[in-house]
């Protein structure tokens, strides 16, 4: 059995990881509140996690990946009522555009997507138990989680008693007993959302959706809980008290692993800046950078802040670009032996808390291994990391190379669709790396219209530029090469003639 080391913010130290069940690996993650378009800092986590599920999926029998939808919130409450469309309809639009735009990045769907609206009764057994256990109170028609009763509240962040007080709201409600009190339950008006109750018509907090969730799918306790840095205090720390307090004996999460957070041109992303940008924007560059962002998210490891850049994604599609080059050009090659071997090697950093940095490292000493095959150059550097006597067989560090990318969830798609920039569709020698519904929701969006013709075009530009070649006519095959430079298209001329790819 391989071992995986995972930093663990709860301990503030990296732990090897021992699940409760080896059989079974149960993990949580906190999902969008759905009221707007998920914004870069939003992907972070999505993408973090789904290596991480990949991962785990390649070590253990059973991963049951959590990650819930917040769907009742006062955010949204509030953009209703700005905008004057129903919560339903917010909620429902969001969660579908969140979908797409996740999956355009290579994220799989976790197992079960819990929605927060449907576990209300299980929120109103969570607060009631509270109650019972004397760690809650009902007041004014709230119901708060009494912080005091918790003697290891503020364990998880690290802040001590004065710290969190100072964090607490400087005007404190007169219906808290102690001004750290937090809210599990609170009164809606006629216009607010809101569900009957021992407590009256009311709804949730934040904090008490996520204990319940994670209790109805995952039980009492389970080994990992993620989210992003941001969330450790309070949402996190609020949901150790809550579920630790109404089971008691029981741990909770047994792991916990924060991202750190997404700036952008070096400053944190806001609107005030004007350096807000969504994952929908980036889309709209083209489907290829969605996998070119998911590649940029995993060059910085993903404890570290992560500064993103347009030089950056470009950068990341570059870098692509050259893989699926590589791709298009490998022979077919049997699996096993050295082929498995090399992919060993290439995941074997993720085993060390998620190198993803170092894995992608490795990804691209198995292209250079490659390509000294078919386009030439040296393998030298590459063999010594890979530890290789030999180079491999034609075709072998590719095939190891799908592999390992499978679990990083990179170059995922048909090299040559992506080289050509058709609409997309999955690589089938990458298997599970993407969905068919996944790929469905991004064809929608390439060149499709006219694409045939088009490409019968750029092959005919081809053959009239290789006539004027043997014909010594350089200067009509220059001219040919940069018209179709103008539109685009890219020529690269190899042994076996003239291949073309869009910039
Ligand atoms: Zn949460």
């Amino acid at each position: 059995m391989t071992d995986l080391f995972i930093h663990d913010s709860a301990a503030r130290t990296t732990r090897r990881f021992e699940p409760i069940d080896p059989n079974h690996v149960r993990m949580y993650v906190c999902g969008p509140t759905v009221y707007d378009l998920a914004h870069l800092g939003n992907a972070r986590p999505v993408v973090v996690f789904d290596v991480l599920a990949r991962l785990l999926r390649r070590i253990y029998p059973r991963v049951t990946y959590v990650r819930n939808i917040t769907d009742v919130d006062d955010k949204i409450n509030a953009r209703s009522r700005e905008s004057g469309e129903p919560i339903g309809a917010i909620t429902a639009r969001t969660t579908e555009d969140f979908h797409r735009d996740m999956a355009a990045l290579g994220a799989l769907p976790p197992d079960v997507e819990p929605r927060a609206t449907q576990h209300i009764a299980e929120m109103i057994a969570l607060i009631e138990r509270l109650i019972a256990n004397g760690h809650a109170y009902a007041a004014d028609g709230h119901v708060l989680f009494s912080v005091p009763s918790f003697a290891d509240y503020g364990k998880l962040s690290g802040r001590s008693p004065d710290e969190l007080l100072a964090g607490a709201r400087v005007d404190v409600a007169p219906y808290k007993r102690d001004a750290g009190d937090f809210v599990l339950w609170k009164p809606s008006d006629d216009a607010t959302p809101g569900w009957d109750s021992p407590w009256g018509r009311g709804r949730p907090g934040w904090h008490i959706e996520c204990s319940a969730m994670s209790w109805k799918h995952l039980g009492e306790e389970f080994d990992i809980h993620g989210g992003g840095h941001d969330l450790i205090f309070p949402h996190h720390e609020n949901e150790v008290a809550q579920s630790v307090c109404a089971f008691p004996g029981h741990g909770f999460a047994h792991y916990w692993m924060h991202n750190g957070m997404l700036l952008v041109d070096g400053e944190k992303m806001s609107k005030s800046l004007g350096n807000f940008m969504t994952v929908r924007d980036i889309l709209d560059k083209g489907w290829r950078f969605g996998e070119a962002f998911r590649l940029l998210l995993l060059r910085t490891h993903y404890r570290q802040a992560l500064d993103f850049t347009m030089a950056g994604l470009e950068e990341a599609k570059a870098e692509l670009d050259d893989h699926y080059a590589m791709l298009s050009r490998a022979p077919a090659a049997p699996g096993g032996g050295i082929a498995s071997q090399l992919a060993d090697w290439a995941v074997a950093p993720l085993l060390d808390d998620l190198n993803t940095p170092l894995a992608l490292a490795r990804l691209r000493d198995l292209r250079t291994l490659e390509n000294a095959v078919t386009v030439g150059g040296s393998p030298a550097v590459a063999m010594e990391r890979a530890r290789l006597t030999v180079p491999p067989a034609p075709g072998v560090a590719a095939k190891a190379f799908r592999e390992a990318a499978g679990v990083l969830g990179v170059a995922a798609w048909n090299a040559d669709d992506w080289l050509k920039g058709r609409a997309p569709r999955a690589d089938a020698a990458v298997p599970g790396a993407m969905l068919s519904a996944q790929v469905s929701h991004l064809q929608g969006q390439a060149v499709a219209s006219g694409q045939h013709d088009e490409e019968a075009d750029i092959d005919a530009a081809i053959a009239a530029r290789l006539a004027a070649r043997k014909a010594k006519n350089w200067a009509e095959a220059d001219r040919i090469r940069d018209e179709l430079k103008a539109q685009g298209i890219v020529l690269e001329d190899g042994p076996a003639g003239t291949t073309w790819r869009r910039a």
